[in-house]
């Protein structure tokens, strides 16, 4: 594949083939967007057309020469994706890089490295990646990878051109999901809607998903008028709510406005095909027809407000106790 393979991210495609149009590629950039992406794909494009055999300064690689092949096949000596052996990176795998760094390219035209997990590596890591980036040798290329700039050192981030990934459009994710993956039209819609714009997020979250037990939340829950203290109790404690579990507590969150969001949408429109939860459209109606509008954008925003809190690392199990509470509210 190449760039103009890529699904979405026109904006950094743009900004890099342009870069190499005009002769004006920098030694570090740093791409910054959601896990799962797409970065390390768009930046092993980057890395084909800078070293393809077709021609100096093309936009594009050409995906038939032996470099570009190579690189497809992560077979390129000049070419390295380094991902963190673990949760994080190894301060090995940044020496191993620089003692690379100080050799000519073996057959390209530019080595390049592409770190990934750049936001989880050790301050003394950074320290060393720094003096790499502080004096860059000729014919290197350093693209940093990370979700966010909030774990990065100031200095790094001085030093590289940030380029900003945005999510994907849901309806590109599910596409993919189904084109490639060959998942079926509601499981793909479903998992493209909490993947927060990441067809590999969407992948990572496939068995999670499908454990979540989605009719009896959009019955026992969405749909109760008044919760018994009982029942409050009995869902918040059906709901993962230890510090280890944030992640799956997340991922039921974003489904439960999933479930809310289908109800609104029955609300306001007739058209059942709309649904994200089509497979449950005739208990959808049934609760639709008992709640008015207010009601359940109110209850929305409670859930957001809930998420946003967990987020912020709050005490989930008391969060989900307020929650309750509100929610029965009326
Ligand atoms: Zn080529």
């Amino acid at each position: 594949m190449s760039f103009k393979d890529v699904m979405g991210h026109e904006r950094p495609i743009n900004l890099l083939q342009r870069a190499i149009a005009q002769e004006k590629v920098v030694h570090s950039y740093l791409f910054l967007g959601n896990e799962g992406i797409g970065k390390s794909l768009v930046a092993l494009q980057f890395a084909k057309a800078l070293n393809c055999l077709e021609g100096e300064n093309n936009p594009d690689g050409c995906d038939r020469c032996p470099s570009c092949k190579k690189i497809d096949h992560h077979l390129h000596p000049d070419v390295s994706l380094i991902e963190p052996e673990g949760q994080t990176l190894k301060v090995d795998q940044v020496r191993e890089m620089q003692r690379a760094l100080a050799y000519r390219p073996y057959e390209g035209r530019r080595r390049v490295f592409i770190l990934a997990a750049a936001d989880r590596m050790a301050p003394n890591m950074s320290n060393t990646l720094l003096k790499t980036l502080e004096e860059p040798p000729l014919h290197t290329l350093i693209i940093l990878l990370a979700n966010s700039p909030k774990w990065i050192l100031p200095t790094i981030l001085s030093r590289c051109r940030s380029i900003r990934f945005n999510p994907l459009p849901p309806h590109l994710v599910s596409d993919w999901l189904m084109k490639e993956k060959g998942l079926e039209e509601k499981e793909a819609h479903l998992l493209a809607s909490l993947s927060e714009g990441s067809p590999g997020k969407a992948l990572e979250i496939k068995e999670e998903i499908a454990a979540i037990p989605r009719k009896e939340l959009l019955k026992g829950w969405m749909g109760s008028k008044l919760l018994s203290i009982e029942e409050k109790e009995g869902w918040v404690e059906s709901l993962p709510s230890q510090p280890s579990q944030r992640e799956n507590l997340h991922l039921v969150l974003e489904m439960a406005k999933t479930l809310l969001r289908d109800l609104i949408v029955l609300k306001t429109s007739v058209e059942v095909s709309r649904l994200i939860h089509s497979d449950l459209a005739e208990e959808m109606e049934q609760i639709a027809g008992q709640w008015d509008l207010s009601s359940l954008l109110r209850r929305m925003e409670i859930l957001h407000q809930t998420s946003r809190v967990i987020k912020g690392n709050a005490n989930t199990r008391l969060s989900l106790e307020a929650m309750m509470i509100s929610w029965a509210e009326g």
